[in-house]
């Protein structure tokens, strides 16, 4: 679309869209994109916006990879969808056994949702008939973490952090998990074992993001933390769930962030950066040991779900297209390269008044303030430097495609610093 084209659908659409974690009364009038390339988001008016989060982690080899779009297309023309239920489709086989692979351990069978809440639902699911189907009553409920992010759905939400998902606002509908400290430490440990104690009647997973919890504030964790919570699940025969929509796929450094820690979980969520940004897909990989509690002559024991999206075709062919590119391309290198530099390039915000700590792992840069920021401002400004980065609660973030150049990236941390320097 030329310049300046007509925005008509622009401000008639908003009198009707509901939009994300917004206050529609107030909300700006979100900035309209005509194309995306690259790292690039291309606005209406023809101005280029650097994109720093890669479209909510999402597009990690930049927007419209060649070999992407390729193979979309090429799915398109012959089939688009088709149901899971009684069919099947390469794609979404060829994928399940390399998801098998990319996971190793036992993570042997996938599971294929269309979103990343809806993920971590069979993950509930999957712990709790584990239960069931064993003939342990009584054990629904779930372990989780303070800062703990896990998706929007009801059933979701009750595993985020009690403030972050709202626990208190919506007391009545949402049901009560297990919330603990993450175990930074032996008295962590001790705490934290205590607490499973007391609920282990009524406990069957332990779930968490490995090495960084995102949404909820971007928060790390040694591998330490994770090599406790295995110990623990071991002693007390808890499962083990690592929700690694945000972590997976290189974002950490390694393929995914439970390879780096060397701890397996017996249950693991994928989503966010599994089509490269192109399409809604998501999956749920279960070990051998969770797939026997299923394995039976009855029909009771089955696993009792299926997304009419199922396994999706055209996002399947995406995602395997996605696995290609990390075979063929040097991401790992190049989410290295990233990480040095922004641990060089934003390390001069933490003299900037306002800042509390500034911290990178792999291709995830935090500059953290003292105070919840006022996001429309500093949106507002970012955009006047020529970058797209979009800062919850009081964390400033980048997490751009692993394909960015080193001075698109410049670019970023320098909006960054200029306008907290403000
Ligand atoms: C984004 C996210 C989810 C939710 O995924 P949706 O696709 O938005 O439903 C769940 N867990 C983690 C760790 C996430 O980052």
């Amino acid at each position: 679309m030329p310049a300046g084209a007509d925005l008509d659908w622009l401000t008639r659409g908003f009198g009707h869209v509901w939009l994300p974690y917004a206050q529609m009364k107030h909300v700006d009038m979100p900035a309209p994109v005509v194309a995306t390339a690259g790292s690039r988001i291309v606005l209406a008016d023809g101005r280029e916006l650097i994109d720093g989060i890669a479209s909510w982690w999402t597009a990690c080899h930049g927007y419209n990879h060649p070999h992407i779009r390729a193979a979309v297309q090429a799915q398109l023309e012959c089939m688009p969808h088709v149901m899971f239920g009684g069919l099947a489709h390469e794609p979404a086989y060829r994928l399940a056994e390399r998801l098998a692979k990319l996971a190793g351990g036992d993570l042997t069978r996938v599971f294929f949702t269309d979103s990343g809440s809806v993920a971590v639902e069979v993950a509930m699911k999957m712990a709790v008939q584990y239960r069931i189907n064993r003939g342990e009553t009584g054990r629904h409920k779930m372990l989780s973490f303070r800062g703990a992010y896990h998706g929007d759905t009801i059933a979701t939400m009750a595993l985020c952090d009690p403030e972050e998902g709202m626990h208190a606002m919506f007391r009545g509908l949402l049901p009560e998990h297990v919330i603990a400290d993450l175990p930074r430490d032996e008295a962590g440990e001790a705490a934290l074992r205590a607490t499973i104690e007391r609920h282990l009647h009524e406990l069957t997973a332990i779930i968490v993001e490995p090495l960084v919890q995102g949404a909820g504030g971007m928060l790390f964790h040694e591998a330490g933390v994770l090599q406790r919570l295995r110990a623990l699940a071991d002693e007390f025969d808890l499962l083990l769930i690592f929700d690694e929509i945000f972590t997976g796929f290189g974002r950490t450094g390694a393929t995914l962030a439970c390879h780096a820690a060397t701890v397996m979980p017996d249950i693991l969520t994928l989503s966010k950066a599994l089509t490269g940004g192109t399409l809604p897909l998501a999956a749920t990989l279960a070990s051998n040991r969770v797939f026997d509690a299923f394995w039976s002559d009855d029909p009771a024991h089955a696993l009792m779900h299926g997304p009419t999206y199922m396994g999706n075709a055209l996002a399947c062919a995406a995602a395997n297209a996605s696995l290609d590119l990390f075979e063929t391309e040097p991401r790992h290198q190049q989410v290295a390269a990233i990480s040095a530099q922004l641990r060089a390039e934003l390390e001069p915000c933490r003299a900037l008044p306002g800042v509390l700590d500034v911290r990178v792992l792999g291709a995830i840069g935090v500059v953290e303030l003292d105070r919840p920021a006022e996001r429309a401002p500093l949106m507002r400004a970012f955009i006047e430097h020529g970058v797209w980065i979009r800062p919850f609660g009081n964390i400033v973030y980048l997490t751009p495609a692993f394909t960015i150049s080193p001075d698109e990236l410049s670019t970023l941390t320098a909006a960054i610093h200029a306008t907290l320097a403000r």
